[in-house]
């Protein structure tokens, strides 16, 4: 069976909580930390998917009338994204309205940053459409998935962007963003959809990025890919294997701030 990237991350976070949810099938309810974030990641992930589009219908060459259309666009897709999440913002005590008066400065930045790129490229090119689409570097795809049986591992990289010679995977984040660097387990996503795109895609990953959404503007965070990390996440492809054919659940985690957060403490410490 292929281990999901995704379960490498919950691995390094609480092998315990892992395997409550996947062999136990015990289901955490819902936070409203968590149910911003969702929101915050699927209005990005639309951003991402319609970016094409977008792109490919600008007409005009001054930033003000392309931050126009992107606002517009945008703040469309946090509208969709909250509607499609109602049940579950209702359910943690939220209102709608705020959920989007707290997302909306940061998906605002994100409007300005691509009318920012996309009018440089129009001003120093001249080009509209198909042409402009084709030219922009770096090209955005989104939620693209990569399955090795080589690797026995699979995922869906949030973001891959694409120069002329390289790959470049960029995970989407919410909640508490490091001091430095990035969080252990978002390090070995990273690793692990490198080492996805080298066997898949036949390219070369020499760096990712982690883009910390939660806060006034999103903060990228580089991360090298080298051989120690790739390793580090071979041998965690094992490790989560294991614990999925094992009859016992590992013991309880060393860190109990983490147990504090948990929506599975009761289960677990029971
Ligand atoms: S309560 Fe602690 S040990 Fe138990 S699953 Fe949650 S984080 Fe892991």
């Amino acid at each position: 069976m292929k281990i999901s990237v995704t379960h490498l991350s919950a691995y390094i976070y609480c092998p315990r909580k892992l395997y409550l949810t996947l062999v136990k099938r015990l289901e955490e309810p819902p936070k409203d930390v968590l149910v911003k974030g969702s929101v915050r990641h699927e209005t990005y992930e639309f951003i991402n998917k319609n970016d094409e589009g977008i792109v490919k219908n600008i007409r005009d060459f001054d930033f003000d009338s392309i931050f126009q259309v992107y606002k517009q666009k945008h703040s469309r897709f946090l509208k969709k994204s909250i509607s499609r999440n109602m049940q579950r913002i209702k359910k943690v005590g939220l209102s709608p309205s705020d959920v989007f008066r707290q997302a909306w400065p940061l998906v605002m930045a994100e409007s300005r940053s691509r009318a920012e790129l996309i009018s440089s490229f129009i001003q120093k090119y001249e080009v509209f459409g198909d042409e402009l689409w084709d030219m922009l570097t770096p090209r955005i795809m989104s939620e693209v998935r990569l399955e090795s049986e080589s690797l026995q591992l699979k995922g869906r990289v949030d973001c891959l962007e694409k120069y002329d010679d390289e790959y470049v995977p960029v995970e989407l984040k919410t909640g508490q963003i490091p001091k430095q660097g990035v969080w252990p387990s978002h390090k070995i996503q990273i690793g692990a959809y490198a080492l996805l795109i080298e066997d898949v895609l036949g390219s070369n990953v020499c760096k990712g990025y982690v883009d910390y959404l939660d806060s006034a503007s999103k903060k990228r965070r580089k991360i090298v890919v080298n051989p120690f990390l790739k390793h580090e996440v071979q041998e965690l492809v094992k490790r989560v294997s294991d614990l999925l054919r094992s009859d016992h659940a590992p013991p309880v985690c060393k860190n109990r701030n983490k147990c504090l957060k948990c929506g599975l403490r009761e289960h677990c410490l029971k």
